[in-house]
């Protein structure tokens, strides 16, 4: 684990995986604004902000696209706890209809052994609109 990194890194294309690339920051007329653009050269999906200096629109532009490429991830574990909650609902229903059946067992093992058993700690997500 390497703890340094003096840049930040253009995560890949949330789309299609592709290494994205900046373009910028470059002056917009002479109103003292910066410009900057990641784009996939896979997809031709791309983002652009607009700062008062060239260091902070870079940034900005980074950040925005590294927030958006984790989206997927997140959406994914979502997911993944809906269904593991789900999963452990239907355990108890069967438990409650068919004391010690096998299905319910074997369900639960499952979910222990991928840790998913249960989340004491459902954490809220806040959405962020682009
Ligand atoms: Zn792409």
């Amino acid at each position: 684990m390497t703890q340094q990194q003096p840049q930040q890194q253009l995560l890949p294309c949330p789309f299609c995986g592709t290494v994205p690339r900046m373009t910028g920051p470059w002056e917009i007329g002479t109103s003292d604004t910066y410009e900057a653009v990641v784009e996939c050269p896979g997809c031709e999906a791309q983002i652009s902000r607009q700062a008062a200096s060239r260091n902070t629109v870079q940034k900005a532009v980074e950040e925005i696209w590294n927030v958006r490429s984790q989206a997927p991830e997140k959406a994914l574990q979502r997911q993944m706890d809906d269904m593991a909650l789900l999963m452990r609902r239907l355990v108890q229903s069967l438990n409650k209809a068919a004391p010690g059946h096998e299905r319910a067992k074997a369900a639960l093992d499952y979910l222990k052994r991928h840790g998913l058993q249960g989340n004491p700690l459902r954490t809220t997500t806040q959405e962020q609109s682009t």
